[in-house]
């Protein structure tokens, strides 16, 4: 699985669930759950519209990622990708988003 919910950051806003394309995100006593994580291929659409950083995607240690957490910050003009390795060391990538299609 690469999405995780942190339910304790989630707010119940529903947006995750509006912008997943596979309909695998769901409300369930006020706080997001995901219904099968085998579904999910990661697209990270529901990690970039979460207001709170409640969702994350995973970065698995077996795949070269040492156990990493990738958030996202979603702005009007940017997007930043908030790296936040097992060791507690974080970095960030901001993209503004006009030229997104340029990398
Ligand atoms: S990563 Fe994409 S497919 Fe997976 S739960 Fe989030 S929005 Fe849905
Ligand atoms: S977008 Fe974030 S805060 Fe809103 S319901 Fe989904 S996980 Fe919870």
């Amino acid at each position: 699985m690469s999405i995780r919910l942190e339910p304790e950051k989630c707010i119940g806003c529903g947006r995750c669930a509006d912008v997943c394309p596979g309909n695998l995100l769901v409300l369930e006593a006020g706080r997001a759950q995901l219904r099968d994580a085998r579904d999910c291929w990661g697209c990270t659409a529901c990690v970039k519209a979460c207001p709170r950083a409640a969702i994350c995607y995973t970065l698995e240690a077996s795949l070269g990622g040492a156990g990493g957490r990738l958030y996202a910050e979603d702005r009007q003009e940017t997007l930043t990708w908030v790296l936040r390795l097992a060791d507690g060391e974080e970095q960030r990538i901001t993209v503004e988003k006009h030229q997104a299609n340029d990398y």
